[in-house]
């Protein structure tokens, strides 16, 4: 979300002065690339955006400085399921939300204010003060839902999806092979965890199942529902 980068770089300035900070000229310049960006960055892609803009300051100085902004308020810190620490601005009264697609990695940012009162609200109601809160929303963007077929390997679904068990490529003997794991054509199975490597598990009524990578990449399954129909 949108900065006020010049107040903020004041305001960063006005406190590592007070604190008596070394390079400070170094710093200025770190949190100035870093209100000009409106991603969620890792401080890889940090070094490679002050590299761009001409400052070739080493890994740990910048690590430093980001903790620092972390620290005064000015950035904050986002570990996201399956990928590496982010920062992105923080502006004071403003609160917002992340969906986060488990494909691309692509971040998208909302603010829902009946969400926020609702959270406020369930929490009161076992007695408890909210002071903050995290929602992160995992699933497929729309990019990613378009380019999603109606037929793929179960080794392509995610963790959470709830999909039905079609067909065995390549196999002539598919019903047979498939009962020897426990799945026949037709059932209804959730994703337990599919990280990309490794086996699958999956639910399949009150049984977990461990399905290996090679079977995995042949059993064809359906999305349950068109999940990435807009509604
Ligand atoms: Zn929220
Ligand atoms: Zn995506
Ligand atoms: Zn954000």
């Amino acid at each position: 979300m949108k900065s006020n980068e010049f107040f903020e770089k004041a305001n960063f300035q006005a406190l590592i002065e007070s604190d008596g900070a070394d390079r400070l000229q170094d710093k200025l310049n770190v949190i100035d690339v870093f209100l000009s960006t409106e991603e969620h960055i890792t401080l890889e892609e940090m070094l490679l955006l002050l590299r761009e803009k001409g400052y070739d300051f080493e890994s740990g100085f910048v690590k430093h400085c980001m903790h620092h902004m972390v620290e005064l308020g000015f950035a904050q810190r986002k570990q996201f399921e399956g990928q590496p620490i982010r920062y992105e601005h923080r502006h004071l009264g403003r609160h917002h939300d992340h969906l986060v697609c488990t494909k691309c990695g692509k971040i998208i940012e909302f603010a829902n204010e009946q969400i926020e009162r609702l959270q406020v609200e369930v929490a009161a109601g076992y007695g408890f003060h909210m002071l903050q809160h995290r929602m992160e929303i995992y699933g497929l963007c729309s990019d990613c839902c378009a380019k999603r077929k109606p037929l793929m390997p179960l080794a392509m679904a995610k963790a959470g999806e709830i999909v039905f068990v079609r067909e065995m490529a390549g196999c002539r003997h598919k019903q047979s092979r498939l009962a020897s794991m426990g799945l026949r054509t037709g059932d209804r199975v959730e994703i337990i965890n599919n990280s990309g490597g490794g086996r699958v598990i999956l639910g399949l009524e009150n049984t977990r199942l461990a399905i290996g990578r090679g079977m995995a990449n042949r059993i064809m399954v359906s999305p349950a529902q068109n999940i990435c129909q807009v509604q």
